[in-house]
């Protein structure tokens, strides 16, 4: 077999779809899988479509998510350019190859005369499309006169040149997720391949740069599946050897039905673009799973177990790990249900693997959202002490806002359970304990030693007596060791703490 080759062609319409990363990360792993190349190529042969930003949004979204292209735009190689709108001339030749050749034919057809025609159409109840079996009734090279055509070419007539499917033909395709697909060939149209202003069609460019770029696998989304019949008859109307095609799964709304489209997301919460994307025109924000607190380890470790599975059933694996187990025939040909707990299960697991010193930065900064001062120490102690129960740093922020706001009321249930008689009594004990200790006593060993002998000392009850201390320090029934508490937040904030407890009135 060849070196494997293999690319990513996103189109610059606006920002990259979770989708679209799906797509990228398959391509990247087989590669990588193969020992071949990884390309990105930038398709922005419809014009109208392009929307500003959108390139620079590809590269920064995979630079992000760590899928890197050996080659292509950004990335540099011997197939370049790798943009098709920088490719223009490249591929007039190979339309105009096929018009000699009779495999593709000039079309002279007015939108206003080709909406007419799919009026009348629908009028009878039928559907019109520009193929085999009416191509020879339009207007075109292959109804008019050569002497005609020609007239209609030098006075500068506007024309596309269509591909003329081959009639009466079954298709017999593979793909190598889906098997065997056999299609009629009158059953499709004769697509444009080139636009007199110069421009090729998707069709045309992509099959062409695939041949040049010497691409062996075409892995892409099931949304392309209905073009792989039209593509291959492209390559072999220039007699090239078609690559190997995979047509991935749909991603499905969390629901399971329907494709996943950005509304699914915002009413789910979660987001679909990799990093936060500004639509101009929209005047809107959304906002990424890089600002969203995802890691990108975990985005990909979820996406690759989305429409793939691992025989071993185990979940958890590096990109180097993924990259050594994938196979394109273990994908899955049934849509795959974005589930958002799974992510979430996935964003956790990664967190755990890290330690509270890589947590820090990330936390530092949403500390410095809510203009709280960040002090590291502390910081990391908060991070070490509920990090295992919190998927994303920010539930550890939420959770633990006790560290860095002293309570301003109580949980009314839990004192009604907890406080009683004893209560001043309780308050009393821990304060002079507090007081009697020095600052560099104030550690969960230490702690955890002195309160629980001198609440046995003091005759008072342990239950009651701990569950005060924390209500007094937290406002609720949370948080770590209490003896933790205390340690994280020093002696002179926990007396505090606790004498406003006490005026507020925690001794019932
Ligand atoms: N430019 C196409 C897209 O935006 C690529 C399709 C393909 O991979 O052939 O999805």
């Amino acid at each position: 077999m060849s070196k494997v080759r293999v690319r990513f062609a996103p189109s610059p319409t606006g920002a990259l779809h979770i989708g679209g990363v799906r797509t990228a990360l398959y391509n990247y792993l087989f590669a990588k899988k193969h020992g071949g190349d990884f390309l990105l190529r930038i398709e922005d042969t419809d014009q109208t479509r392009y929307v500003e930003g959108a390139e620079k949004y590809i590269l920064d979204a995979l630079a992000w998510c760590g899928i890197s292209p050996n080659e292509g735009q950004g990335f540099g190689g011997e197939f370049g350019p790798y943009k098709q709108s920088e490719r223009k001339e490249i591929y007039k030749k190979y339309a105009l190859e096929l018009v000699e050749k009779k495999q593709a034919y000039y079309a002279f057809d007015t939108p206003g005369e080709l909406d007419s025609t799919r009026k009348n159409h629908e009028q009878s109840g039928e559907t019109f499309t520009y193929g085999p079996l009416n191509r020879e009734t339009l207007n075109n090279s292959l109804s008019l006169s050569p002497e005609e055509v020609q007239e209609k070419l030098t006075a500068g007539i506007p024309y596309v040149i269509r591909f003329k499917i081959p009639k009466d033909k079954t298709l017999h395709l593979q793909d190598i997720i889906r098997g065997n697909i056999n299609i009629e060939s009158n059953t499709l149209d004769d697509k444009i391949l080139f636009k007199s202003d110069g421009m090729p069609t998707y069709h045309l460019a992509n099959v062409v740069d695939d041949y040049l770029m010497q691409i062996t696998h075409v892995i892409r989304g099931e949304e392309w599946l209905p073009s792989m019949a039209l593509h291959v008859l492209l390559y072999q109307a220039f007699g090239f050897q078609p690559p190997l095609f995979a047509h991935l799964p749909l991603l499905l709304k969390p629901e399971g039905k329907g494709k996943l489209s950005k509304r699914d997301a915002d009413k789910h919460g979660f987001p679909i673009f990799p990093l936060n994307w500004e639509d101009k025109t929209e005047g809107t924000l959304a906002q990424g799973f890089r600002e969203a607190g995802y890691f990108p380890e975990a985005l990909l470790n979820f996406l690759a177990l989305l429409s793939w599975s691992d025989p071993s059933g185990e979940e958890i694996f590096s990109l180097d790990e993924l990259a050594q187990r994938f196979e394109l025939e273990n994908v899955s040909k049934s849509g795959a249900r974005f589930n958002v707990e799974k992510i979430h299960w996935y964003n956790g697991q990664y967190l755990q693997k890290k330690s509270s010193q890589e947590i820090l930065p990330i936390f530092e900064n949403l500390l410095r959202e809510k203009n709280i001062t960040s002090n590291p120490s502390k910081d990391l102690k908060v991070i070490e002490s509920l990090k295992e129960r919190a998927s994303f740093v920010s539930d550890i922020l939420e959770e633990g806002m006790y560290f860095y706001q002293s309570p301003k009321t109580f949980d009314t249930k839990a004192a009604q359970k907890v406080l009683g008689e004893k209560t001043p009594e309780i308050v009393q004990f821990y304060l002079e304990l507090f007081a009697s200790l020095q600052e560099s006593q104030f550690t969960f060993e230490i702690l955890s030693e002195k309160i629980k002998q001198g609440i046995t000392d003091n005759q008072l009850p342990m239950g009651p007596s701990m569950q005060t201390l924390r209500l007094g320090l937290v406002g609720k029934m949370a948080g770590p060791d209490v003896a933790l508490i205390l340690e994280i937040l020093g002696k002179e904030e926990s007396i505090s703490r606790l004498i406003f407890a006490k005026q507020y009135n925690l001794e019932g």
